[in-house]
């Protein structure tokens, strides 16, 4: 095995000290040949390794640490299928932009394009999903190789990197004096916006009449939470969270429009967008969903999204805090706030209002099989404030989303940029892995579709081997989408065979989900009526440590109130 020859933690361990690796804290994988002493390599370096049952999910998980802690954790795979399995995952952390580190072992450099025990193009194959991907030439390049990694991870637009390390080079001896040793890269550096450009953009914003400021998730990674709560509260400014731009500044602050978001979004004449991408999340910027002449300030730190869709009237290329005080620093020589008695805030006011009271109504029905927003007006009830809220599925996810309140940045993870389903439990794990160390007590709670859930339903395995204090809610109506009563099921399954006939969106009715958390040890309900979830939602947040999953069935043809515009819109390109 390598040595590390300074003094770093690290030692005889293969890997290079702690002091190289100062910027990763955990590991997800699963091992196998050629990399389980990279594993136990890792943990005696003072790494956390949690070990999984699927690279995707790993890697899922190892993405989430990126985007909760701003440094990049590890996911590490074996060679061939291991790393397909963890393509998934890079893909989604590039497209979110996180920061990620993959490790692949792949065969020995001597039995290259030989057929070698599961040998793959993997270099080549990490290139798409990743801003850099590589394989050291030397085993002595190791430590700068890595070096790199972690350094592009979080430099710039973060990302995916991938390290390839030939399974040769794992037990391989070299001399300390042979490895070229790099020190821990620098904090990310911080980049400010042109000034003139920060008083185009004030400019702007005081000649709006009906302004807007929408705030990413590149506002939660930057950290942006104070800045932009102040920018928020001085100008007296609506804002609107993206999905997980949610908690930058409290969902229950006076100033949050997300109850009007389409309105919002239709007549704003002047956008300040912190941190988000004009994507299909935020309809384009492109009419029916805005203006067709709304004025963009747009914030970023990639030079290359300003521009995407829409043309800014100002480009503040920076960190979307240092330019967040920038602005905040141009409204306070200017003394400017935004007026609170406009008709734009009227007319937003009423909206909400209106949107409070429909959803308010829905919420009310207390008929069985429940509907989503009796099950999670009940859930909201039960949440501690400070919980992460981890989310995905079709309308658990977007009913979800509107009902749930973040209180706190970075409290919430979803199926994001690429619309990922599957993520669910990874992002429960890491999230957990992270409070546990930085917040005890703080509990993650995992809202799925039961089709979500199924992605990566055996992670629970994981969720109680390491005892993380998740709680799982299944929101479960037999369905991608829709699904069917057992009565409904069953004469299908008389017409004949059910590939035949049973709808493609439809899952098994009244699966019994909880007990694959009981199969581990932690606690299971299956829940049909309100009282019911009231008292396992209890006893599942009383009980400070164990994980639990509640089975939430729900009326399988529920569905969403009435939507002004679906929420994949089409654009009028
Ligand atoms: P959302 O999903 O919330 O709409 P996106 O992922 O589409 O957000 O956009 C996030 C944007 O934030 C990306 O364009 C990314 O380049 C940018 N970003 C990431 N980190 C920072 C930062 N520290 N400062 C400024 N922009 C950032």
């Amino acid at each position: 095995m390598m040595s590390c020859p300074c003094d770093c933690v690290g030692g005889d361990t293969g890997l290079p000290g702690r002091k190289h690796l100062k910027d990763v804290k955990y590991m997800f994988g699963i091992v196998g040949v050629p990399i389980i002493e990279i594993a136990i390599a890792a943990q005696v370096a003072g790494i956390k390794y949690v070990g999984m049952r699927n690279e995707q999910a790993a890697c899922y998980a190892a993405s989430a640490v990126g985007y909760l802690t701003g440094r990049p954790a590890v996911c590490l795979v074996v060679s061939g299928p291991g790393l397909t399995n963890a393509l998934s995952g890079m893909a989604n952390s590039n497209m979110n932009c996180w920061p990620l580190i993959v490790l692949g072992g792949s065969c020995d450099t001597n039995q290259e394009t030989m057929g070698a025990f599961q040998e793959f193009p993997q270099v080549e194959t990490c290139r798409l999903y990743s801003k850099l991907s590589v394989r050291p030439s030397r085993l002595e390049n190791i430590p700068s190789v890595i070096e790199k990694a972690v350094r592009t991870s979080m430099y710039g637009r973060p990302g995916a990197c991938y390290i390839d390390i030939p399974g040769d080079f794992v037990n391989k001896m070299t001399a300390r004096s042979a490895v070229s040793f790099a020190e821990c890269c620098l904090p990310r550096p911080i980049s400010l916006a042109d000034s003139a450009e920060i008083q185009k953009a004030i400019a702007e914003l005081k000649s709006a009449q009906n302004p807007l400021i929408i705030v990413g998730k590149g506002a939660a990674f930057s950290r942006a939470e104070s800045s932009v709560r102040r920018l928020v509260d001085e100008c007296g400014l609506p804002f609107l969270p993206t999905p997980m731009g949610k908690g930058v500044v409290p969902d229950n602050h006076p100033f949050c429009v997300a109850a009007a978001r389409s309105s919002a979004l239709q007549n704003a004449d002047v956008i300040l967008l912190l941190g988000a991408r004009l994507n299909w999340i935020l309809h384009f910027g492109l009419p029916p969903r805005f203006q067709p002449d709304v004025k963009i300030i747009q914030v970023d730190i990639c030079a290359e999204e300003l521009g995407n869709n829409v043309k800014p009237v100002a480009s503040l290329l920076g960190d979307v805090n240092a330019v967040t005080q920038q602005l905040l620093e141009r409204v306070r020589k200017l003394s400017w706030k935004y007026p609170a008695n406009t008709d734009w805030w009227d007319s937003l006011k009423k909206k909400i209002s209106a949107n409070e009271k429909n959803s308010k109504k829905l919420a009310s029905g207390e008929s069985v099989p429940m509907n989503y927003y009796t099950v999670f007006r009940y859930v909201k009830e039960a949440l501690p404030n400070d919980c992460i809220i981890v989310s995905e599925g079709a309308n658990t996810m977007d009913i979800g989303r509107t009902v749930l309140q973040n209180l706190h940045p970075r409290h919430r993870l979803d199926a994001g940029t690429f619309g990922t389903m599957g993520v669910g439990l990874g992002f429960a794990i890491a999230a957990a892995m992270v409070v546990k160390d930085e917040a005890p007590g703080k509990r993650v709670v995992c809202v799925e579709g039961d089709s979500a859930f199924g992605f990566s339903g055996m992670e629970v395995e994981t969720i109680c081997r390491y005892n993380l204090p998740i709680v799982i809610i299944v929101v479960n109506n037999n369905g991608i989408y829709n699904g069917f009563d057992e009565d409904s099921w069953a004469k299908m399954m008389q017409a004949g065979d059910p590939a035949s006939v049973a709808p493609p969106v439809s899952l098994k009715p009244n699966a019994r989900y909880e007990q694959v958390m009981t199969a581990f040890g932690g606690k299971g309900y299956f829940v049909n009526t309100p009282e019911e979830l009231q008292k396992a939602l209890n006893s599942s947040f009383s009980d400070k440590n164990a994980p639990s999953l509640i089975n939430v069935m729900i009326d399988p043809q529920s569905d969403r109130k009435e939507q002004e515009f679906p929420w994949l819109t089409r654009s009028n390109l």
